[in-house]
C-alpha cells in the first residue's frame, strides 16, 4: 500500500489481451492501495522519434547534431521538451515500473522502444560513471509483461526467450540502475481457446497480488544465457 506504480503501455485496442492485462493491473494495484499511472503510448500519440525538438531552445552545438549530448546538456538547464519532462517526473516518482506490450520482432513496439530512448536521457537516468548497479534510478523495480504470436512450446523449441529479454531488462533497465521482476509472457493469446485466455488473466491477477514479495532476478549473464 502507498507504492507508485508507473504502466507504460502499448497497445492500440483498449478490446486487445494487452488491454485486458492492463485493465487487470490498474484494478488490481488500485485495490492494494497503491496509486497507479498509465502512459497509454498511443492514446497519447507518443513522439517516438529522437529529434532536435527533444530540446528547448539553443543547442549545445549547432555545427553537428549529437542526440545523446544535446539530450543531456538540455536536461542539466531544463531544456527538454514538455512531454520528456513529464514522463520523467512519472518515473522519478515511480517505485515500480510495468511494460505492457505485444512482442514485435522479438522486441518491443517501436512506440514504446522510442520512450525508453527519449526519456531515459544521459543525466536522469544514468551518467557517465553511473550505470548498471550505479544508475541514477535505483530503489526502482520493473516489469516486462507481454504477449507473443508464438506459442510456449515453439520459444522452447527454438531458443531460449530469456535471450531477447537481454537487451531490454539488462541493457535498458539494469544499465539505468533499476532492479528487474521476472517477466509475465503470455503466450499466443490469440491461438488458445477462451478458457486458457481467462486462465492466463487469472494468473496475472494472483502473481499482482504477491509481487511486493517478490525478490528481483539475478540480472548477470548467467540469468540469460546460462
Ligand atoms: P489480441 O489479438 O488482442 O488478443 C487475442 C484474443 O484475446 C482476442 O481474440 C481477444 O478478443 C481476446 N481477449 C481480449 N481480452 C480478453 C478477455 N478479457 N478475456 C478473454 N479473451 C480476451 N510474435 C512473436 O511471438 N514474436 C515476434 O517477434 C512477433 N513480432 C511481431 C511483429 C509485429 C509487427 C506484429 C504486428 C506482431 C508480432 N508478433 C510477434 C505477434 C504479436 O506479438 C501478437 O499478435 C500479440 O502479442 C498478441 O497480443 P494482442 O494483445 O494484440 O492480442
Ligand atoms: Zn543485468
Amino acid at each position: 500500500p502507498g507504492k507508485k506504480v508507473l504502466i507504460v503501455y502499448a497497445h492500440q485496442d483498449p478490446k486487445s489481451f494487452n488491454g485486458s492485462l492492463l485493465k487487470i493491473a490498474v484494478e488490481e494495484l488500485t485495490k492494494q492501495g497503491c496509486s497507479v499511472t498509465v502512459s497509454d503510448l498511443y492514446a497519447m500519440q507518443f513522439e517516438p522519434r529522437a529529434t532536435r525538438n527533444d530540446i528547448v531552445g539553443h543547442l549545445h552545438n549547432p555545427e553537428a547534431f549529437n542526440y545523446g549530448v544535446e539530450t543531456w546538456e538540455a536536461y542539466k538547464r531544463g531544456g527538454l521538451s514538455k512531454d520528456l519532462v513529464e514522463e520523467q517526473k512519472k518515473v522519478q516518482e515511480a517505485d515500480l515500473l510495468i511494460f505492457q506490450f505485444p512482442l514485435f520482432w522479438f522486441s518491443m513496439p517501436a512506440i514504446l522502444k522510442g520512450w525508453m530512448d527519449r526519456v531515459l536521457v544521459q543525466g536522469f537516468a544514468y551518467d557517465l560513471s553511473k550505470s548498471y548497479d550505479g544508475g541514477l534510478l535505483q530503489d526502482k523495480l520493473s516489469l516486462f509483461s507481454f504477449t507473443t504470436g508464438g506459442s510456449k512450446e515453439k520459444y522452447a523449441a527454438r531458443g531460449d526467450i530469456r535471450y531477447l529479454l537481454w537487451p531490454m531488462q539488462h541493457g535498458i533497465m539494469h544499465f539505468c540502475g533499476v532492479k528487474v521482476l521476472e517477466p509475465h509472457i503470455c503466450y499466443a493469446p490469440m491461438h488458445v481457446s477462451e478458457d486458457k485466455r481467462k486462465e492466463m488473466l487469472t494468473a496475472w491477477t494472483q502473481r499482482l497480488k504477491t509481487l511486493w514479495k517478490e525478490e528481483p532476478i539475478d540480472c548477470s549473464p548467467e540469468w540469460y544465457f546460462k
